[in-house]
């Protein structure tokens, strides 16, 4: 049997034997020039090839892990590889193109480039072939991050660019980010003077409905008041942002079929190949409006061996186009919007946002609105202290060598769509966090040392004494959990505790600060020597808990003092400028600090409880819940109720494995958490009345009551959550009132625009309700708000939070989750996260703050956004030390940058101060309003520049684009303009005129952000 097999094939062995050597012998040479010139073709359809690699600023490894190529037993990644092996290939053929995007990696590679290869890169970029999309420090996510927050950070990479390259960015590259924001579109889309915005990830019905109408790309009319003057065009991608269907990925290890064109080698395939490639080109033409389409030739980490893809797309583009159905060229996203634009045709208009992203019936990425909830805590009060410290940077001019470059840096890469959002892995959000201390340490020191220059500089004995001491100064990063040694130290007699409160806001500020003491025996002054009225309110035992584990996790040891007190006491600071105030030793305790009365009601039955402080008065039932509301100057009365649930978080064991993780929400049950009755404890004083309440015993809340506010503040200390039980849990809580509210609830995108949401609806196509919870939730940066006929409640938030309004007249937010299962999308670890002292770990405890206020309608607000400014800009407060009382002698105790006569507009907040390297300066103005949404403040402000700076003089003005990498004009006249298929009514847009030199006033419409660069030179 075998022989008559081997007999049988003989002859067919043979003929190879012959074929082959002929072949050899007479072929010729083997060598193909490939023709890679393909331009575009008119009338024909054109396949733009886009070679880009998506680089994760972070994710399952750390930025410098994936920089260098280390850890690659977690992923085998490195970015030297991609972009030295990229630069290599561009530099074989003049027609081949690569996009880069990251410029926290970009920035990395340069620093380490020899002159040479600098100078051939430099020729690669102006010849078009490397050109830079996007363009800022990462790719930011679009949910969880604050509007400031995404313009630092673009600006950071633009002016990277804009010195070594002297390029300017004209594309929004957001491909991966999960959803996507109206704040993105207008802003940092349109006023950057992006041309277009592209990205794949939306809702999975809304891309079916769009791929069926042909409406994958639309023109974005992001905000209601700018108006079509904002439009971009957003083009979607039909799946995702790799190659498209049919086997086109080429880095080293993938499977798809190579072209083998070489006649004498086996499996020659071209025509195979040629017809693949035109096959998944009608099939995308087919769901694209022109005859333009791009094929995002890349992915994840890829072109690590750059020549494995372009060797192929080389062939593709030659074999392709001789076969001549199609064309396909190498092209960027510049050169395929330019076609579009070209092709003369009217979009479909797009309005509001892409939340929330569902890539499944049952996976909402509505999770990451709230996971890691310290990040993005720790994250927001960095970036006000970012704010806050380039102010105090600008006023000290040439500080000695101390910079606010790497906390910069570091809140940039916070800013990544796997950082902020809670997506990455445990090690590398312990990487963010690292880079987080470190660069507010050095900024720190930048602040103290300007505090200090600031306060002396003004003195009137000054340096000339040989003995003066250089006053230091401290801050406490751990204020927040009553962690301040500065404050709880002993205060000898003789000397006083000074604490120096500085207000990075434009406007003058009245508010009260708490510091934790040691003493109630003391007194605090103004820096007259007037003695302020203060309270002591003594500090609870939940508190001082969560004080212990986290300053021993912090810092590595206990504390060895406790202190007893929160000292609070009124301040009233000037814009952009400092009061001092005084804390000494008095002799009679409790007769200048007041003593809280302490109301402890536990154990009486049926007796409801009125807490009244100020204009508030809030009442709490017999079970020890909030249940009215009423503010005696606004007449506003309604029942509220709070409550806490937890949704028990899916474990991916139904018919669906979808489980609940870092990314995806997915409840299946939700739980109140209640005990009978809530306990209170209720501290009375001059200034702030508390309510405290142990809900369970991981959930501790102290209700607030402010003389000088009309809100109640809510804070909350939760965790660790259970985990014995095994069950992930989703903790929330809940405002209710009685509200009609039909449905409809606001919340703001990155912390701007408020976006009318309603339940269970999307505007854009006829909703299939899946997930009824994680379906209607929102991102919250700033906070959210219902309304009825007669009034509105408010919540603000101080981080990103997920929130939503599942049942009419309440709002719900999410505030801290912890999960045992993956949800599957490639992180690959429970989100449980742990805080550990030795080797003894427990989940994290997070404490936070919620501020509610009920108005009539129409009245909230200004409210919202003053109050939202506030808790953004906190105020900074730093400490030192007075010996023999005369610190007033030799300090300055007060100070403001501004004309002390002078204050920004209510509805104009400053965003940006900063001196930038070459000594210019840069200044942001943004009106708070948009138009319509406040009676008197959704109007025109002027901003005098000159009462700002009273003693300097403005040389120079130049208004420039949000990311300051243009001029303002230039951009407006270069950007393309986009027609839409049916715009509304045409739009009447109100913005700031043209600034004239003499008079130096800055004009803002509603929801206006106006850049300029300053030059102070000739003073
Ligand atoms: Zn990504």
């Amino acid at each position: 049997m075998a022989v008559a097999v081997a007999a049988s094939l003989l002859p067919f062995f043979y003929h190879l034997l012959v074929l082959s050597a002929s072949r050899w012998l007479y072929a010729g040479a083997a060598y193909i020039a490939y023709n890679t010139s393909g331009s575009l073709v008119p009338g024909k359809i054109n396949v733009h090839l886009v070679p880009h690699s998506h680089d994760d600023v972070g994710w399952l490894k750390t930025i410098d892990q994936y920089y260098v190529g280390s850890n690659n037993s977690i992923q085998g990644a490195c970015i030297q590889n991609v972009l030295d092996s990229v630069v290599e290939a561009l530099l074989k053929d003049k027609n081949r193109k690569f996009i880069y995007v990251e410029m926290a990696f970009f920035h990395r590679w340069w620093r380490q480039q020899s002159d040479t290869t600098k100078k051939s890169v430099k020729g690669l970029v102006s010849s078009g072939q490397l050109e830079f999309i996007n363009g800022g420090w990462c790719m930011h996510d679009e949910a969880a991050v604050h509007y400031i927050d995404m313009i630092d950070q673009t600006t950071l990479g633009h002016q990277f660019l804009k010195q070594e390259f002297g390029q300017v960015p004209r594309i929004a590259w957001q491909i991966d980010p999960f959803g996507h924001s109206a704040v993105q579109a207008y802003l940092l889309g349109a006023e950057v003077g992006f041309d277009a915005l592209y990205f794949s990830r939306i809702d999975y019905q809304d891309r079916q409905k769009r791929t069926d109408t042909k409406s994958l790309e639309v023109v974005w009319r992001g905000s209601k008041t700018l108006g079509s003057s904002v439009d971009i065009f957003t083009g979607i991608f039909p799946k995702d942002y790799e190659p498209p269907p049919g086997g086109f990925y080429f880095e080293v290890n993938d499977e798809s079929p190579v072209i083998q064109d070489d006649p004498l080698l086996f499996d020659y395939n071209v025509q195979e190949r040629v017809d693949d490639f035109v096959a998944a080109a009608l099939s995308q033409a087919n769901i694209t409006r022109t005859n333009h389409i791009m094929f995002t030739m890349g992915t994840d980490f890829k072109y690590q061996y750059a020549s494995s893809w372009f060797r192929q797309m080389d062939k593709f583009i030659h074999y392709v186009n001789k076969d001549a159905r199609i064309n396909a060229l190498y092209s960027t996203p510049s050169i395929y919007t330019d076609a579009k634009h070209a092709a003369n045709e009217a979009w479909p208009l797009k309005m509001d946002d892409f939340f929330p992203y569902a890539d499944r019936a049952n996976a909402y990425w509505t999770g990451y609105f709230t996971s890691r909830p310290a990040l993005k805590a720790y994250v927001r009060m960095l970036s006000s202290y970012y704010l806050a410290a380039r102010q105090l940077e600008f006023l000290k001019r040439g500080s000695y060598g101390l910079t606010t470059n790497s906390l910069a840096e570091a809140l940039a890469i916070a800013q990544h769509h796997d950082a902020i959002t809670g997506t990455e892995k445990q090690h590398v959000a312990d990487d963010y966090a690292k880079r987080l201390a470190i660069g507010y340490t050095e900024a720190a020191k930048l602040v103290e040392s300007t505090l200090t220059s600031l306060t002396e500089s003004h003195s009137s004995s000054g340096h000339d004494g040989g003995d003066a001491v250089t006053t230091k100064f401290e801050q406490c990063s751990l204020l927040n959990i009553s962690y301040c040694p500065a404050s709880e130290s002993e205060i000898k007699d003789g000397r006083s505790l000074v604490v120096l409160v500085y207000n990075s806001l434009g406007w003058r500020r009245e508010d009260i600060i708490r510091i934790p003491v040691i003493s109630d025996a003391i007194l605090v002054t103004d820096h007259e020597g007037k003695i302020i009225k203060s309270q002591l309110l003594p500090i609870n035992s939940a508190s001082l808990s969560l004080r212990k584990t986290y300053v021993q996790a912090y810092i590595g040891n206990s504390p060895s003092v406790t202190p007893k007190y929160w000292l609070a006491f009124p301040v009233t600071v000037e814009a952009l400028g400092f009061s001092t105030y005084f804390i000494r030793s008095s002799e009679t305790r409790g007769t200048h600090a007041f003593m809280s009365i302490v109301d402890s009601s536990q154990g009486m039955k049926n007796s409801t409880k009125e807490v009244e402080q100020g204009n508030l008065k809030l009442q709490f039932n017999h079970d020890g819940k909030l249940s009215f509301y009423f503010n005696k100057r606004s007449l506003v009365k309604t029942s509220i109720e709070q409550t806490y649930s937890y949704y028990v978080g899916n474990n991916g064991s139904e018919i669906d494995p979808q489980a609940s993780g870092a990314y995806v929400f997915r409840p299946s049950g939700k739980f109140p958490i209640e005990s009978d009755k809530v306990p209170l404890t209720i501290l009375e004083g001059p200034l702030l009345h508390e309510v405290h309440q142990q809900i369970n015993s991981w959930i501790h809340q102290i209700t607030r009551l402010h003389k000088t506010n009309e809100h109640v503040e809510v804070e909350f200390i939760i965790g660790p959550i259970p985990s014995n039980d095994g069950i992930g849990k989703e903790v929330v809580t809940q405002f209710t009132t009685t509200m009609d509210t039909r449905k409809t609830f606001y919340t703001d995108s990155n912390g701007r625009d408020f976006i009318k949401r309603i339940r269970d609806h999307r505007s854009d196509w006829n909703l299939q309700v899946n997930q009824p919870v994680s379906g209607n939730y929102y991102p919250i940066n700033l906070g959210m708000y219902i309304e009825d006929e007669e009034t509105e409640l408010s919540v603000l938030v101080d981080r990103a939070v997920g929130g939503t309004s599942l049942v009419d007249g309440q709002v719900e937010l999410m505030l801290h989750r912890r999960l045992f299962h993956d949800d599957s999308r490639g992180v690959a670890e429970n989100l449980d996260e742990e805080i550990c002292i030795d080797t003894k770990c427990e989940g994290i405890i997070i404490q936070g703050k919620l501020y509610i206020r009920v108005d009539p309608l129409g009245k909230g607000a200004q409210w919202r956004r003053s109050t939202g400014q506030k808790i953004y800009s906190p105020l900074l407060i730093a400490f030192s030390e007075e010996h023999g009382g005369n610190w007033s002698n030799s300090h300055a105790t007060t100070f403001s940058m501004m004309d002390h006569s002078y204050s920004l507009p209510d509805n104009v907040a400053l965003i940006t101060l900063q001196e930038l390297q070459d000594g210019n300066v840069l200044i942001r103005f943004a009106h708070m309003y948009e138009a319509d949404e406040d009676k008197n403040l959704s109007e025109m402000a002027y901003v005098d520049l000159k009462k700002i700076f009273p003693d300097k003089k403005i040389s120079k003005i130049v208004e420039m684009n949000l990311s300051a990498n243009q001029e303002r004009q230039q951009m407006e006249k270069k950007k393309l303009k986009w027609q839409v298929e049916s715009s509304p009514s045409a739009d009447t847009v109100v913005r700031g005129g043209l600034v004239d030199f003499t008079e130096l006033v800055i004009e803002l419409g509603p929801m206006e952000i106006r850049t300029f660069i300053l030059n102070f030179n000739n003073t």
